[in-house]
């Protein structure tokens, strides 16, 4: 099965998957809370501030914190959050059930005033028409606490669920542990099973994005999405994958996939 096969199945999927409606697809909170970071026009910050938060918490704790941030503060203008009291981003976090509560007690307020100092309080100058992809995500990496993946990860659902238009380069795959599996069992990206090291997901990590490079120049973050799904849905970690079920079943060679799959894989 060749490469291209591979990549365009898995776009196909990106492109079935999306719901469309506009906003951040995949995520399943109350109606409020999904206004809120959809909002691009009135609250571009309540989107920054998620993507902020989005690491180790499920997505939908991480997508509804604006909401549970402005009820906290009876309001979500920038102003608000500018001069709101650290008990009460305290409080509001504390109750989000969010597991790094305590870091984004930090990193949030820091993020406003960044958004102030820098954009003069309107987020959506991070994504300016005429930026390119890999300049907004560079601009993301300004905000303490993001990394590239969450950097790439941002950039790619404002350009896939927001369709904001950004110039080439566009921004690179957001590197995750279900993604770099999925391209592994996809065959996308050789396997280094010649070196014993604890270093090889680490090296498997860097060359991921490279190799997104190369299979989808035009977008390398395309592909992002709908590996990550597939990961997450079918081509589990702990238990065998559901090969029978997966969208990509009749272009997959289930590189290293046995009856007995785990997380060592
Ligand atoms: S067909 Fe199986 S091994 Fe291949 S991506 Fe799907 S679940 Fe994973």
């Amino acid at each position: 099965m060749s490469a291209d096969r591979v990549v365009s199945c898995l776009k196909r999927l990106g492109a079935d998957s999306l719901e469309r409606k506009g906003g951040v697809s995949g995520i399943d909170i109350e109606n409020d809370a999904r206004a809120l970071v959809n909002d691009l026009e009135r609250y571009p910050h309540a989107f920054v501030l998620a993507c902020i938060a989005d690491r180790q918490t499920e997505a939908n704790i991480v997508w509804s914190l604006p909401h549970a941030i402005r009820e906290a503060a009876s309001g979500f203008d920038f102003d608000t959050l500018l001069s709101l009291p650290k008990n009460v981003w305290a409080s509001a976090l504390a109750s989000s059930g969010h597991w790094l509560a305590t870091e984004l007690e930090q990193l949030l307020p820091a993020a406003i005033r960044h958004i102030g100092n820098r954009y003069g309080g309107d987020a959506s100058r991070i994504w300016a028409d005429g930026s390119s992809g890999a300049a907004v995500a560079r601009r993301f990496l300004a905000f303490d606490g993001v990394g590239l993946k969450i950097a790439n990860m941002a950039v790619n659902i404002l350009i896939r669920d927001f369709d904001i238009e950004l110039a080439a380069p566009m921004p690179d795959i957001a590197v995750d542990t279900h993604v770099l599996r999925v391209f592994e069992r996809l065959g996308l990206l050789g396997r280094l099973e010649h070196s014993p090291l604890s270093s090889t997901k680490n090296k498997q990590k860097l060359r991921l994005p490279l190799r997104a490079r190369e299979l989808s120049p035009e977008w390398p973050g395309e592909i992002d999405w709908p590996a990550w799904r597939v990961g997450k849905t079918w081509c589990h970690v702990r238990r065998p994958p559901d090969c029978h079920k997966c969208y990509m079943r009749s272009v997959c060679p289930r590189d290293g996939v046995t009856a007995h799959s785990t997380a060592g894989s």
